[in-house]
């Protein structure tokens, strides 16, 4: 009896399936692998934790966790970071909703307890974690014990514009000074443009916070901005 021939389209479609299947035994070893010994910050399906360094997933991890208020609290919750609910309030066409309580587990905030949205307070916990504490210890040569801010809530529209700011939703952060653990305070307005080891603190730590707010605006976008960083996790993207 004679074997059965196949037909060449028939030979085809087999290897295809063969090339197809080796190809999801690799993807599947490679996950397997990576999974076991990549580290977490690595991988887009390990959960976001702030004590993580940052890696190649932590930037997508980091904004997903954003859009999701319980996912928000979580990270901030296993991070550490110590804080309450705050009421949600409208006032005309500004909000305060999604919003937290800052109460401990990161640099300090002055004036204390300052209230702002989940995106935010996220933000400013990694911001702190993995942007000012590193910079503050490697160019000052000290830690940060306080971070003196101009405020979190304001009902009002962005300076010189139409648009209400970030402000208005409790969005944003205006961070002005820091005070270190060996009694120094360093200002924006006194050393963001100064030469020598203040002026590159500051600069570093408005650069780092890119990463995190969507907005960041320091001395060199303008005159309004001289004594402060505005960090803000609104919808535009500057970083200036
Ligand atoms: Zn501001």
């Amino acid at each position: 009896m004679r074997p059965p021939v196949q037909s060449p389209e028939g030979l085809l479609l087999a290897g295809v399936w063969a090339l197809l299947l080796d190809m999801a035994l690799v993807f599947l070893a490679v996950v397997w692998i990576a999974d076991g010994f990549a580290p977490p910050q690595d991988l887009p399906w390990k959960p976001l934790r702030l004590a993580d360094p940052p890696g190649l997933a932590t930037q997508a991890k980091f904004e997903r966790a954003k859009l999701n208020p319980s996912a928000c609290r979580a990270v901030l919750a296993q991070g550490g970071v110590r804080f309450g609910e705050a009421a949600p309030r409208t006032d005309g066409a500004c909000a305060q909703l999604n919003a937290v309580r800052l109460e401990g587990g990161v640099t300090p905030l002055a004036p204390a307890g300052p209230v702002m949205t989940c995106p935010q307070a996220l933000a400013y916990a990694f911001w702190d974690r993995h942007t000012l504490r590193p910079a503050a210890r490697e160019v000052l040569g000290a830690a940060p014990v306080e971070v003196g801010h101009y405020g979190t809530y304001a009902c009002r529209k962005v300076a010189g514009r139409d648009g209400l700011s970030e402000h208005a939703f409790a969005n944003a952060l205006d961070v002005a000074s820091v005070r270190l653990a060996d009694g120094r305070r360093v200002s924006v307005l006194k050393d963001f443009n100064a030469d020598g080891e203040a002026g590159a603190f500051w600069r570093r730590a408005r650069t780092g916070a890119c990463r995190w707010f969507h907005v960041t605006l320091s001395p060199d976008y303008n005159a309004a901005h001289r004594d402060h960083l505005h960090l803000d996790s609104g919808r535009y993207r500057v970083c200036r």
